[in-house]
């Protein structure tokens, strides 16, 4: 948001689907315990922050370039199905379709840098700009995405088994994540400093930090926890709309009772309230509804409409909910059938003002009611 200067509108990435109830791969690479911070101070203020980096991976400046506008390009090409491969295509229909990241790929800045070919190893990164390059390759037949599915088993073991219905959420931080680390393992300075970390291109494009604050209500005395984000992951069993979700992610916690808080100032148990908030949010913000029950040894579905909007402000579920912060849908992936082991995954994402469905090789203009109504189809 920053890079628009926080009033205007942003292009927003809503990943309509659903997963495990806490994707465990993903914490451990990119939000592990030991990356949390926790500062306290006396009052909440302003200046309380994750910890600045001490240099950029990708410099500021670079990266408000990836949202300059380019010149409008054809729809690409749709992508086979190599055998249960409906996740990963839509996945990558959606990353295509990322203005800033799509800007990126179709630029080549990264493979020109890139020291993997040099070095003989396999670059993540390097793998998508080239796929980004063969589906621009317009007036072609739709392709086969063999060369970034051959080199699964380095860049997420997890997807080694081939032929297999996966879950696209999953995949997405599992993705996103190996491109990530193709670029943290290129930078000049090793082991690469924490906050620096977080100034990969990737990092800058999709990540945040959730602020979890527990405030004593008595001393008024408020611990602050800050953890890297990727995209947010939202219960919708209770909830109707993605709005709703959000306010139930964000709403206040008592800590009362037989959970009473040890303040450090009051050094006594006290009441409190706990509340996590979105503290620093990405220009690319990602949500997962989840929708798949994995309770009971199930992988149901939790089948039920959730609305979503065109047109988001998540203002009040931040540290500073004065702050409007818009956020435009520009992309979804959809997860059709009845529950986790079977069914069928779509992308819808927005071109030069257009909407899409990518179901593997048949790519279609779409309305945008078509879009919206799209948990119809789940
Ligand atoms: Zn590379
Ligand atoms: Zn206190």
């Amino acid at each position: 948001m920053e890079v628009n200067g926080g009033t205007h509108l942003i292009n927003g990435l809503l990943t309509e689907k659903p997963l495990l109830p806490r994707v465990i791969e993903f914490v451990k690479a990119s939000a592990d315990a030991g990356h949390s911070v926790t500062r306290d101070k006396h009052k909440e203020d302003a200046d309380d922050e994750p910890p600045k980096p001490q240099f950029y991976l990708f410099s500021r400046e670079r990266l408000v370039s990836l949202f300059h506008e380019s010149s409008p390009r054809r729809v690409g090409r749709g992508l086979r199905n190599l055998g249960n491969t409906c996740f990963f295509n839509s996945v990558l229909q959606v990353l295509t379709y990322t203005g800033p990241l799509q800007n990126l790929l179709l630029s080549k800045q990264h493979s020109r840098e890139c020291i993997s070919k040099r070095e003989g190893t396999v670059c993540t990164l390097c793998l998508l700009e080239s796929h980004a390059q063969e589906v621009f390759d317009i007036g072609k037949a739709p392709m086969k995405p063999t060369r970034l599915l051959s080199h699964m088993p380095q860049i997420a073991s997890r997807f080694r088994a081939q032929g297999r219905q996966e879950d696209a959420h999953e995949f997405l931080i599992h993705f996103l994540d190996a491109c990530h680390k193709s670029i943290l393992k290129q930078a000049t300075q090793q082991p690469v400093p924490r906050p620096v970390q977080q100034t990969s291109v990737i990092c800058q494009l999709f990540g945040g930090f959730l602020r979890s604050q527990v405030l004593c209500l008595k001393c008024k005395y408020a611990s602050n926890t800050f953890d890297p984000f990727m995209d947010i992951s939202l219960e919708v069993s209770k909830a109707s709309t993605l709005e709703k979700a959000l306010d139930a992610f964000t709403t206040s916690e008592q800590l009362r009772g037989a959970n009473k808080y040890q303040c450090k100032q009051c050094k006594q148990k006290v009441d409190a309230t706990k509340r996590f908030s979105i503290h620093s949010s990405p220009p690319l913000l990602s949500f997962q509804l989840k929708r798949f029950d994995f309770s009971h040894g199930s992988r149901g579905k939790l089948q039920k409409n959730v609305k979503f909007p065109l047109s988001l402000n998540i203002a009040p579920y931040t540290s500073h909910r004065d702050r409007e912060a818009k956020y435009n849908l520009y992309g979804l992936v959809v997860h059709c059938g009845q529950s986790a082991k079977s069914g069928h995954y779509v992308a819808f994402a927005k071109h030069n003002g257009n909407w899409f469905q990518f179901n593997d090789e048949a790519i279609r203009q779409v309305k945008e009611q078509q879009v919206l109504g799209q948990e119809a189809c789940e």
